[in-house]
């Protein structure tokens, strides 16, 4: 795409990097990407403030220039033209950019490194003594080739840590010398973590079985959950969580025979209850319901198949407003008939209790104008809209099974199901008391375990009831369907709300 790339090795340098790229972005006048992986991302560190901000707020303006803002395929032409001499300039300056550096070394062999594989190979040289040259590449693209040729010249052979794919490799017009991922020295696929970067670096040490005596992340990690005695806990919805009552009756509904295309977001989680067969993008569910009904009704099916087989399509409130409407709308077009349940905890839980356009305040609880789901389920043209709380187990399991029966009659269409029902981790004064109790004549058959799934449902150490983790329980009351033996009883002491 030939947009300049800035790969951060720590979460500090990556905040001194967005300055860099703003400043090379402004200078330059091109986009320029900055990219953490996903370990920069996760990581947590104090970064330190040395500057001070400016409150100024800067001049806005827009000089008019068709020729670059709304070009023609000569204008284009024009523009390649201009932005390759400027991707030239940016590759000299990067190989003067105190983003990439050189630490030396006194071996013949090289390793170059890049983001926070770089910290790794670091630290795997020195508890190897492998006095390795080093050369820490920042910008990845386009690549500083004359510091890249004058450090490749300078060793016998070189090892290149990249991640996640061949970037600067590929930049490297002479590779006779040159190990990494291309000549499967690094493997092509999975990230580089130190055990890999170490097997590699013990092995044109000369010994490839040395690191694992001295740097071994599994095993550490290994030893310090045992240490710590912390049972494994797998990703579940929360205690409470309203989706979870969707998928229980989605599931008791339709059973198995059923279609459950989804989404992303903490939903996605219904995997783990056999409700979410699918997961591809940000709106894809209605996509691939509207292929899966078309080829149902079309093509030659065996077995669980055919064309009367059950769809019900799950997407959370924030991604449906993000990219659900233009599927639904291409659902509405084609007539897709499938049951799509919008699942609305009013929030984005999963990347921290943003709020959507369908809330009434912004992020700073600013009053902001709500949009409406339901209007926006209509004007796509759905007829059969129905709102209802999850929490109502029996009547959600009828409107679900109405709106299957009206998606699929002659006259009907898609329909959808908003099941609504704030966030209990982020509003959890909305649920309302209902303490349950499990008898003592639980026998331990785990049903509830495995059908309902939630964390504060416990085995009791000897393997033969079911406990109550209280600490954990938030008296949804949720779970009571969830016993068909009827064990899981309302607290008998604490009054229902
Ligand atoms: S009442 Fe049941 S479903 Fe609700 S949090 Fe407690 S154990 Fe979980
Ligand atoms: S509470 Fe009911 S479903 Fe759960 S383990 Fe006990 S008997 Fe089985």
């Amino acid at each position: 795409a030939k947009v300049p790339v800035f790969d951060p090795s720590t979460p500090q340098e990556a905040r001194k990097f967005v300055k860099h790229a703003m400043e090379l972005s402004e200078r330059h006048q091109v986009p320029v990407m900055l990219r953490p992986t996903r370990q920069i991302c996760h990581a947590v560190q104090d970064i330190e403030f040395n500057e001070k901000f400016s409150n100024e707020i800067p001049q806005v303006k827009f000089d008019k220039d068709p020729h670059r803002w709304a070009a023609t395929p000569r204008d284009r032409y024009l523009l390649h033209v201009e932005l390759n001499k400027k991707l030239k300039l940016i590759e000299d300056e990067f190989s003067s950019s105190p983003c990439n550096k050189v630490e030396s070394g006194s071996a013949k062999v090289g390793v170059i490194a890049s983001g926070m594989v770089y910290n790794v190979a670091r630290q795997i040289l020195r508890d190897l003594n492998f006095d390795a040259p080093l050369l820490k590449i920042g910008t990845p693209f386009p690549l500083p080739q004359k510091m890249m040729s004058d450090f490749i010249t300078d060793c016998e052979q070189v090892v290149v840590f990249e991640e996640t794919d061949y970037c600067i490799e590929l930049q490297i017009p002479d590779r006779r010398n040159v190990r990494g991922r291309l000549d499967s020295t690094i493997p092509s696929a999975g990230e580089l973590t130190p055990d890999v970067v170490g097997k590699v670096l013990s092995g044109l040490q000369g010994d490839a079985n040395k690191t694992t005596k001295y740097f071994s992340a599994d095993a550490g990690l290994a030893a310090a959950i045992a240490e710590q005695q912390t049972p494994p806990r797998p990703p579940r919805l929360c205690p409470g969580c309203s989706h979870r009552s969707a998928f229980y009756a989605m599931k008791r509904e339709f059973g198995k025979r059923t279609l459950y295309p989804g989404d992303i977001g903490c939903y996605t989680l219904g995997a783990n209850l056999d409700a979410v067969d699918t997961c591809v993008d940000m709106g894809s569910g209605s996509d691939i319901a509207s292929g899966f009904y078309h080829a149902h009704k079309i093509g030659r099916t065996g077995g669980s198949g055919g064309k009367d087989r059950p769809i019900i399509v799950t997407i959370g409130d924030s991604t449906f407003l993000h990219s659900g409407l233009q599927p639904l709308m291409n659902a509405v077009h084609t007539d897709a008939r499938f049951v799509l349940l919008i699942l609305d905890n009013r929030t984005t839980a999963m990347t921290g209790f943003q709020p959507t356009p369908a809330n009434p305040e912004d992020s700073n609880l600013n009053p902001e104008r709500s949009v409406s789901i339901p209007n926006l389920v209509r004007a796509c043209g759905v007829e059969f809209v129905r709102e209802l709380d999850p929490y109502l187990h029996d009547d959600f399991r009828s409107v679900i099974r109405e709106a299957h029966e009206h998606c699929r009659s002659p006259e009907g269409r898609v329909a959808v199901v908003i099941a609504e029902r704030s966030c209990s981790l982020h509003e959890p004064e909305t649920v309302e008391k209902r303490a349950v109790q499990i008898t003592d004549e639980c026998d331990g058959c785990r049903y509830c375990l495995i059908a309902f799934e939630c964390p504060a449902l416990v085995l009791s150490k000897d393997g033969s009831r079911v406990d109550l983790n209280e600490d954990l329980c938030v008296d949804c009351g949720q779970c009571i369907d969830s016993c068909h033996k009827g064990f899981i009883i309302p607290h008998p002491e604490m009054e229902w709300v």
